[in-house]
């Protein structure tokens, strides 16, 4: 049979790392007609190009870059706007990864950072200076769930004429698009609910305009950050059930948010769903109504407590990372912000009792009865 009479359903695994040309005239083409061929997989390939390509339309964007991982994202989100002797404002209330990034590898390369704690978001006067590009925040942050308003955060920032860069990992585009609130770029780590399945390490970053879209490109490229065809594939594959995992992941989180809530054994629940958290009509109105599939709750601050509910749950394995379709439990303390100082830590409440759990799209019955039996400590 003859390639060109193949015609499968799903785009086939490109996995190569080079594209074939006829003679001059065709490569001379590849460069006249862009888009019009492939030549080198870092520079661009199918796999890569249709994740891209799928996210950038969930997100209503103009264009975007696959990238190898969520930090790689970050990194060329960043580096779209910002050169050597630049300056960029943080939320406070960041994945611990975008700190390091920003604290001890950016600062070297000569881009300075200031945190901005929650509260002082909507007045980032006192924080700006006059090399100042860009705020990067997260549109729900790790591990407390805290909401930001983000049409405000956009005013705030086009008064002062700064970027908005947002990391909307946690909320995914099911819930929230940020570029329709005036965000100019929108990262994911893939890795997370996009992917879904914990098998891949993947990310993206989505433009607005199109001069970002092109330095992405331009970046994602000369940077060497792009994804490769099977991480790409695997994603692409998991992005088709996004909705129905997202809508299946908040509705479960809902119902252990409640549960948790009521347990005597449990002091606090932080999960934007629940009516007591600070931030709920507002990721009401954000997240058409739902508010994803992850929450943390507080134990006693005895190490002893965490290990013996982590010791007996059976269906929320201690594993450092979220969003897969099966749940797991992790710990800020021990895991994701240990890099924070005291002062930090003491200020966001990440103490050893804090524990953060992904809930995952398993029967909700089943979920409840191992959080109620792991969390009997009356029994030991
Ligand atoms: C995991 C995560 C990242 C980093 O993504 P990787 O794929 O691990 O590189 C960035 N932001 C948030 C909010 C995350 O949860």
């Amino acid at each position: 049979m003859n390639q060109s009479d193949i015609h499968p359903k799903i785009t086939p695994i490109y996995q190569t790392s080079v594209f074939k040309f006829e003679d001059l005239d065709a490569v001379q083409q590849y460069f006249d007609e862009p888009g019009s061929r492939y030549m080198y997989s870092r520079q661009g390939n199918p796999n890569s190009d249709e994740l891209a390509n799928a996210v950038s339309r969930w997100e209503g964007g103009v264009g975007a870059v696959a990238t190898g991982s969520g930090m790689a994202a970050i990194f060329a989100a960043l580096l779209t706007y910002c050169q050597a002797g630049d300056h960029v404002l943080c939320s406070a209330d960041i994945y611990g990864g975008s700190a390091a990034l920003l604290n001890t590898e950016l600062s070297r390369l000569g881009i300075t950072v200031s945190y901005v704690p929650f509260d002082e978001l909507y007045d980032l006067k006192p924080y700006i200076q006059n090399t100042t590009k860009l705020l990067l925040c997260e549109t729900m942050s790790n591990p407390l769930l805290r909401v930001v308003d983000l049409r405000r955060i956009a005013g705030e920032c086009q008064q002062h004429g700064l970027k908005l860069v947002v990391d909307n990992t946690f909320s995914t585009p099911v819930l929230t698009r940020p570029l329709a609130y005036g965000a100019d770029l929108v990262l994911h780590s893939v890795t997370k609910y996009l992917a879904g399945h914990s098998d891949v390490t993947a990310g993206v970053v989505v433009a607005r305009v199109a001069e970002d879209a092109a330095r992405l490109s331009q970046i994602g490229t000369v940077f060497g950050l792009t994804l490769s065809p099977m991480e790409s594939w695997l994603s692409v594959r998991g992005l088709k059930t996004m909705r129905l995992r997202v809508a299946a992941h908040s509705d479960n989180a809902w119902l252990v948010a409640e549960f948790l809530d009521e347990h005597p054994a449990v002091e606090a629940v932080y999960y934007p769903g629940l009516p007591t958290h600070p931030q709920h009509g507002l990721a009401l109105a954000q997240g058409g109504g739902r508010f994803g599939g992850m929450l943390s709750f507080r134990l006693p601050d005895d190490a002893a407590a965490v290990n013996a509910f982590m010791r007996r749950s059976q269906r929320f394995p201690f594993a450092p990372s979220l969003a897969g379709v099966d749940s797991s439990c992790s710990h800020p303390l021990y895991t994701s912000h240990r890099a924070l100082t005291d002062a930090q830590r003491a200020e966001l409440g990440i103490t050893v009792g804090l524990v953060r759990l992904s809930v995952g799209i398993e029967p909700v019955e089943e979920l409840l009865a191992d959080l109620a039996q792991a969390l009997d400590f009356s029994s030991q």
